[in-house]
């Protein structure tokens, strides 16, 4: 099988790492370029999309943020998977907002706004305090503005109007904040056939906007009202392949804060944490092929690495530590890789992690040394 995915980052090089054990090859087109590259090594293999179609059995995505002429074309070639519609949902917050109110699913309550009358409309529909979001390109927290006074509405309506005039078809989206407990996440895999499977949630924590700490945690009653919301929605979009829904836990009740039509950084921990990884379960879903186990295998967290290349000889010394690099080039905040920490129990887990703090930067990983207070 050979399968081509948009976009040539680290979820195409994963999926690509996944893939060899099935005999499943991957290429992947750099949207900026227009390169077919291949997914590790970045060589480029060809030019343009159209040779590319040709020789894939599958095309899939690894991100959302696709021009819609490229989308189009590979729809066309009826090899693309999930749909385009499911793409379009993760990549335009109006379209997502949507889709969410279709599949009958919790979310924070919105109003999207073109102009300026109708940001006076959103305060009032919505209220303060409301988060203000692009609904084009937005990632990572960008885009976004949060509106606590009615002081600020002509600072931030100054910033937001020059987003929206920045970007053809561009708008924002207000959303009520939502006081949450804490943010978690699920990622499951629907097949050909409409059969689902999910891991167990993943509880996410943030710094400045960016995934830094993902844990999966082990909650029936929270699981079992995120499994039915992943199915209405994979159901309704008839999605193949890997979904990713992230969760406002609201004292024990789920509204879901946005979808990723794809594999999801939150779910990096199944590479050592599931009896199947994520990426291969995207390439079994998307090859028609039966979706593999999702269970739990041992207790896991995932540590993005963020704007370093390289760690600690000391964490890769440490019983439980697996460290996986994307191959890019150091940037200040950018995802340069990420570690998977595993243990026998979760109270172990939470020992690793908090002696982690010892070797890990506070600066580059806040969210370890946080922990490891809570511990200690
Ligand atoms: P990413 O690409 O990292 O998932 P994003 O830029 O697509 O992020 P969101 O996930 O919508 O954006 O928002 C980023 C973070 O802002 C959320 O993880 C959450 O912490 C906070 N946030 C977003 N919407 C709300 C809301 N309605 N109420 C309270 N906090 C919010
Ligand atoms: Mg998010």
């Amino acid at each position: 099988m050979h399968v081509l995915v948009l976009g040539a980052g680290q979820l195409a090089r994963m999926m690509s790492l996944a893939g060899a054990p099935l005999n499943i090859e991957i290429s992947a087109f750099d949207v900026n370029s227009e390169n077919i590259v291949h997914p590790l090594t970045q060589t480029v293999l060809g030019h343009g999309l159209e040779n590319a179609i040709a020789q894939a059995d599958v095309i899939t995505a690894e991100f959302e943020h696709i021009p819609h002429d490229v989308l189009d074309v590979c729809e066309k070639s009826g090899k693309f998977l999930p749909s385009t519609e499911a793409i379009k949902a993760g990549g335009d917050r109006r379209i997502e907002k949507a889709l969410l109110d279709d599949s009958q699913v919790k979310n924070a309550n919105y109003y999207i706004i073109n102009n300026r009358e109708d940001f006076d409309a959103a305060i009032a529909h919505v209220k303060l305090p409301m988060v203000l979001k692009s609904a084009l390109g937005g990632y990572d927290g960008k885009g976004q503005w949060r509106l606590k006074s009615l002081d600020c509405v002509e600072s931030i309506w100054q910033e937001m109007a020059e987003c929206i005039a920045a970007t053809p078809t561009q708008a924002i989206v207000a959303e009520a904040f939502i006081p949450f407990n804490r943010e978690v996440s699920l990622v499951g895999a629907r097949a050909k056939d409409g059969s689902v499977s999910v891991y167990p949630l993943a509880e996410n924590i943030h710094t400045d906007g960016v995934l830094s700490l993902s844990t999966a945690i082990d909650d029936l009653e929270l699981q079992s009202q995120a499994k039915q919301m992943f199915t209405a929605i994979a159901n309704r979009l008839d999605y193949v392949g890997v979904l990713a829904l992230e969760f406002f836990d609201v004292n024990g009740q789920l509204l879901v804060n946005e979808i990723a039509p794809r594999v999801h950084n939150s779910g990096h921990w199944t590479q050592q944490g599931a009896e199947t990884c994520q990426f291969e379960n995207h390439l079994r879903a998307v090859c028609g092929l039966p979706l593999g186990c999702t269970k739990l295998v041992r207790p896991t967290a995932m540590i993005n690495i963020l704007g370093e290349d390289s760690v600690p000889d000391a964490l890769l010394s440490t019983e439980g530590c697996h460290v996986h690099w994307y191959g890019k080039e150091k940037r200040a905040g950018r995802k340069m890789g990420h570690i998977n920490v595993c243990a026998q129990s979760t109270t172990d887990l939470q020992h690793t992690l908090s002696a982690l703090a010892e070797v890990l930067d506070k600066a580059v990983y806040p969210a370890i040394h946080e922990l490891a207070k809570s511990v200690n």
